[in-house]
């Protein structure tokens, strides 16, 4: 059994552009998220599981891609509703998930802010607020780029740093598809940079998202964007 399942999250307070693909990979003894969701979006990832027939007691991983609060956001939840639970992530994104390094969103954020128009200084204070909300949740199993995962016959860990250092992307060999996380987003049907303005190191980010494209699989899925091809 190799399955691969599209998650849709879309938070109550965003537009189109809010809602995320977290990925939900499941075997015969695994059941694995690429992802989790922003912060507070525990009941929204629990429907989505639930309609799939699924509830996070059942996971047994998730995969974090990379320290950002929409992927991070409710993992520290998760794991206190199922301590068996383990999670995986590069080395340098670990320091970051476990707390143990100062949020790079959030150093990026408080520099900014003061910088900004009196009219966008709310919502920088809300995105603060937010960035702050996220918990830390310890790292089990840190991977590096030529890992082989042993879920659903093979899912190959690629380094695609740049939006972050330590940013990976998942290989699924059994459906050929590449779950990108944000080293590329989907917009208007085009596989993009995301956010490059705040990409910890844009060149390297170009670089990935070139290793995205030129991979070969079938199917790229983005968190921010979907399926590509459609
Ligand atoms: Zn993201």
């Amino acid at each position: 059994m190799n399955e691969l399942f599209l998650l849709r999250i879309a938070p109550e307070w965003g537009d189109a552009s809010s809602t995320i693909s977290p990925v939900l990979l499941r075997d015969e003894s695994n059941l694995v998220l690429i992802d989790s969701g922003y912060v507070g979006s525990m009941p929204l990832l629990s429907t989505a599981l639930a309609v799939l027939g699924f509830s996070p007691a059942q996971l047994t991983h998730v995969i974090v891609t990379h320290h950002d609060h929409d992927h991070v956001g409710t993992l520290a939840a998760l794991k206190r509703s199922n301590p068996q639970l383990k999670i995986i992530s590069s080395q340098l994104e670990a320091a970051y998930i476990a707390g143990k390094a100062p949020a790079l969103r959030l150093t990026q954020a408080r520099a900014i802010q003061p910088t900004l128009t009196a009219d966008a200084q709310a919502a920088g204070l809300a995105f603060l607020s937010l960035l702050e909300q996220v918990e830390p949740a310890d790292v089990d199993w840190t991977v590096s780029d030529g890992d082989v995962l042993p879920f659903c016959g093979g899912c190959d860990v690629l380094a695609t740093p740049g939006h972050t250092l330590g940013h990976i992307s998942l290989y699924m060999r059994a459906r050929d598809t590449l779950v990108a996380g944000d080293a590329a987003v989907l917009d208007s049907g085009t596989l993009a940079l995301a956010n490059p303005q705040f990409a910890e190191d844009r060149a390297l980010a170009e670089h990935s998202l070139q290793k995205v494209l030129t991979f070969g699989a079938k199917t790229i899925i983005c968190y921010h964007g979907g399926v590509f091809p459609k």
